[in-house]
């Protein structure tokens, strides 16, 4: 076989398969009880309002609806997301908003507007993995922060002022992380401020979760503390529909024109269509009266699962209960490795995501992330039974004497 002459940059060794789609391949199997996807619900998807709004939008304005438009963004969908972060606390203008093709996309504009190659770049442990992918080929080297149960720790973030010098940002999630579910506390975000502060370390603060919130609303974000060393990222994937590929970045005036020249090399700008049909829909105030029916549906998965879960897994398996988002975040007894039983999991009829993908660095290998939105109630319970029994023949197993 003759190779054609292609010669692959060396970024492109960064890029990697992500493991969580060869996983949805096997998963795609009928009958299987995928908890591995990071699928929203279908269901939630606002069909209707959706196409009113498009019929409104090629009755009213088919020319501009169907034409080139500004990379910035259509604007009246800039001002909607203006007033909605400062509702929640967020001083923002419109002209900070840049209308990106997703949130991922946003990940990987910031990417070519900070990272040099060999520059660190601060993450969670564990983080997003789409993050580490959009990052990855820019050839940072990443720096692990460490974490508890309320998030990463202020002092190991403080710590990168020695050990990481001109760090060149701080990615966080502090809404049900992705994977985890954690919320960060109010009190610890004050000190990852601070500590941010101190560091000299700017935020990419990452939001797509907020909004699915089950208990209480989340504190006030990391940016409203800090707008001006802070880049803000939103999605409308998880309260409306992810295939629109709708988010935006919130920058500030320093290094919005940066961010606007990335966009506008990458796509020139967002679907001018699905844009001005999103802000149609969003006009009277759509997604406060949408938004409480999809927690509503998912707080129903959530309590199955952390049910499901106290029935089923065997001691030694620790979890929190998410009080937001779409997925639990497991650690399994000792001796497990979640990526190791997942080939017996999915001969079962079950499938989850290991948990090692997560990390930048050491990964935990008894970790896993199931996500609970987008099966029933009896699906979960079924499904997480199966677990179970997986774990507990695993377990058996190891205890068995050797002959
Ligand atoms: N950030 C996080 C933490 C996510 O979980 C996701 C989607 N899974 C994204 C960003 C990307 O979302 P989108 O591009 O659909 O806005």
């Amino acid at each position: 076989m003759t190779l054609p002459p292609w010669r692959p940059a060396r970024r492109a060794e960064r890029m990697n398969p992500s493991v969580i789609r060869e996983i949805l391949k096997v998963t795609e199997r009928p009958g299987m009880l995928s908890m591995a996807g990071g699928l929203p619900s279908p269901l939630t998807f606002p069909v209707e309002a959706m196409r009113e709004a498009a019929a409104r939008v090629l009755r009213d304005h088919p020319q501009a609806a169907l034409q080139y438009a500004a990379s910035e963004g259509y604007a009246p969908l800039r001002e909607w997301v203006a007033t909605h972060l400062r509702g929640q606390g967020l001083e923002v203008g419109a002209d900070q908003v840049l209308i990106t093709t997703g949130s991922q996309q946003g990940l990987d504009l910031i990417a070519k507007v900070l990272v040099d190659a060999g520059a660190p770049v601060a993450v969670e442990t564990p983080t997003y993995l789409g993050a580490l992918q959009a990052f990855g080929p820019c050839e940072p080297t990443f720096a692990s922060v460490a974490g508890d149960a309320d998030g990463p720790l202020p002092e190991a973030l403080e710590a990168l002022r020695q050990e990481a010098p001109g760090c060149r940002l701080f990615y966080v999630l502090p809404n049900f992380q992705n994977p985890t579910g954690r919320l960060i506390p109010e009190a610890r975000r004050v000190e990852l401020v601070r500590a941010a502060q101190r560091a000299g370390i700017p935020l990419v603060e990452d939001n797509p979760y907020g909004d699915l919130w089950y208990d209480a609303p989340p504190p006030p974000s990391l940016s409203a503390r800090w707008p001006e060393g802070s880049l803000y990222l939103g999605s409308f994937s998880k309260v409306l529909a992810p295939g629109l590929r709708l988010g935006y970045l919130v920058a500030p005036g320093a290094l919005y024109p940066k961010l606007l020249q990335a966009k506008q090399a990458a796509d020139l700008h967002t679907s001018s269509f699905d844009q001005r049909l999103v802000a149609e829909v969003l006009r009277e105030g759509f997604l406060e009266r949408h938004t409480p029916t999809i927690r509503a549906r998912y707080r129903q998965q959530r309590d199955a699962m952390q049910a499901a879960l106290l029935r089923s897994l065997p001691p030694g398996s620790q979890w929190q209960c998410p009080q937001g988002g779409m997925f639990f975040w497991l650690r399994l007894p000792a001796g497990c490795d979640a990526g190791e039983l997942l080939e017996a999991a999915v001969a079962q009829g079950i499938a989850y995501v290991p948990g090692a993908a997560f990390y930048a660095h050491a990964a935990d290998r008894r970790t896993l992330r199931l996500s609970f939105v987008t099966l029933t109630t009896q699906e979960i319970d079924d499904g997480v039974a199966v677990l179970g029994r997986v774990l507990r023949e695993h377990l058996d197993a190891l205890e068995e004497p050797t002959p």
